[in-house]
């Protein structure tokens, strides 16, 4: 096979790959871009992009339902087919964007699988090409949890889970993280029968516990069967599929959606060929500047075990370029925030208690409950509550727990805050507008006078 040369490799069209090719190649450099499955990784294909689009049917039917708490009531009917052809006519929009982005820069994509044959060289599609400089971008896929009998019936993970054009009726979602609550609560608001198990002994175990218990209330009011503390020994595949549970239970279902944790996309690469090291989990393992073991071959986003968000690989990115650029960032220089899109929501950003706690800090932790909240109340919104946890010493925001309507975005004044340095005593003495919910946030923050 004849060798070719380049000035950057990426491997993966995810969100921290593409943006770095379409930059290297806007200045003249040439570029040549793996990817095995479609542009736009993860985010834009079976990721955020078609989950937001199909949580955007389900709420929307959600809210409408529980309009009847305002006095309006809704006759409401979901046109599944209809839902389905719109997530999927929204993500191959995103995708078709993203390929003419890098078409318009003028980089090589090679439509195939690549894995190292040689320091910084890889082959991929009939083609070997040598770099100085090579980026890793190739995320992660669902793992499948070792349950005798799953691997030998039909199931969908996210993957495969948006090509669905209408909805099996009744669903067992098999994990209790964000992408299973997210899809489970989609899936009953859209008029499916949702069983979710999770073996921990709560959902989401990074959150607070009373966090998680709230998110828990909701689903079950819903009417999804939550399932917490429990696992399916087997899944039975004859007249009808089954899953046999630990404590003797057998739920029937149609359908079994399997989101129950990632695992790196390395097993192919064979880094090893290029002196890249992985982790014992098989993450590539890099230095606080997103370097890898060779010299030359930088990772970003998940498969470089970094926090599991789009908004997180893409800032990789920005640090990936300055870093080759001679700068000095760091992957983790900045204050990460995340949501998880159940209703309500639960936005993060920075430590909890006991993170604060075991980073050595002297905490004080202050909760409002939106029962007593004014836009709350008006709006029967009143599920959930705001959590601030800030340095007993210097005044300094370390956190925030957010559970309530539209949380991730009210999230963003305490990001903010703590992008700025500033301290809870700005938070408080900061005038927000009566009545909204982030005026709540002042509020939490005079509990600390
Ligand atoms: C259902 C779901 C919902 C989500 N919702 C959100 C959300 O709301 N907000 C949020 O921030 N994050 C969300 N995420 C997470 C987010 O999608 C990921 O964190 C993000 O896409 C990771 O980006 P990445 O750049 O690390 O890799 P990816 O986007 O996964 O890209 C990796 C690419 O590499 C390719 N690849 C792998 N190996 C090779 C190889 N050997 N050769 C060539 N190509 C290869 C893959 O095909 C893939 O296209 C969600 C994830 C899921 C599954």
């Amino acid at each position: 096979m004849p060798m070719e040369t380049a000035d950057l490799i990426v491997v993966g069209a995810g969100q921290g790959g593409i943006p770095l090719a379409v930059d290297f190649a806007n200045d003249g450099k040439r570029v040549v871009l793996f990817e095995r499955k479609h542009i736009g990784g993860t985010c834009v294909n079976v990721g955020c992009t078609p989950s937001k689009a199909f949580l955007a049917s389900a709420h929307n039917a959600g809210r409408a339902r529980a309009a009847a708490g305002v006095g309006v009531h809704c006759d409401v009917r979901i046109d599944v087919p209809f839902v389905m052809r719109r997530v999927n006519d929204i993500r191959r929009e995103w995708r078709e964007g993203a390929e003419k982005h890098l078409r318009d820069a003028g980089v090589r994509v090679v439509m195939s699988e690549a894995r190292f044959v040689g320091e910084r060289t890889l082959e991929g599609g009939g083609i070997a090409v040598h770099a100085p400089l090579v980026l890793l971008d190739t995320g992660t896929s669902p793992a499948c949890p070792p349950i005798d009998g799953l691997e030998s019936v039909p199931y969908y993970t996210n993957e495969t889970f948006f090509d669905l054009t209408d909805l099996p009726k009744r669903f067992a979602v098999i994990g209790g993280g964000y992408i299973g609550l997210e899809l489970g609560q989609g899936l009953r608001r859209l008029g499916c029968d949702v069983t979710v198990l999770e073996t921990g002994k709560r959902l989401i175990p990074r959150e607070d516990a009373d966090a998680t218990e709230v998110l828990a209330g909701a689903l079950r009011d819903d009417g999804i069967d939550l399932r917490i503390g429990r696992q399916a020994s087997c899944v039975r595949h004859g007249d009808q599929l089954s899953l046999h549970l630990d404590d003797d239970t057998e739920i029937e279902v149609d359908a079994i959606l399997v989101a129950a944790g990632r695992t790196p996309n390395t097993d192919v690469l064979d880094c090893a060929k290029s002196h890249v090291e992985l982790d014992a989990r098989g993450f590539v393992k890099t230095d606080a500047h997103l370097r890898t073991t060779c010299e030359g071959v930088f990772a970003l986003g998940e498969v470089a075990g970094q926090p599991a968000f789009t908004h997180v690989s893409w800032e990789d990115y920005r640090r990936v370029k300055a870093v080759i650029a001679g700068g000095t960032r760091t992957k983790d220089d900045r204050v990460l925030a995340y949501c998880t899109f159940t209703e309500p929501q639960l936005g993060r950003v920075g430590a909890n208690e006991e993170e604060a706690r075991r980073n050595g800090h002297d905490v004080r932790v202050v909760t409002y409950q939106l029962e007593d909240d004014a836009r709350g109340t008006e709006w029967n919104l009143q599920r959930g509550f705001y959590r601030l946890v800030v340095d007993a010493k210097s005044d300094a925001i370390l956190g925030a727990t957010l559970v309530g309507y539209e949380a991730g975005e009210f999230v963003h004044t305490i990001l903010a805050h703590m992008e700025a340095g500033s301290t809870w005593r700005v938070l408080e003495r900061s005038v927000h507008i009566h009545p909204t919910f982030n005026e709540g946030l002042p509020t939490l923050a005079r509990k600390l006078l």
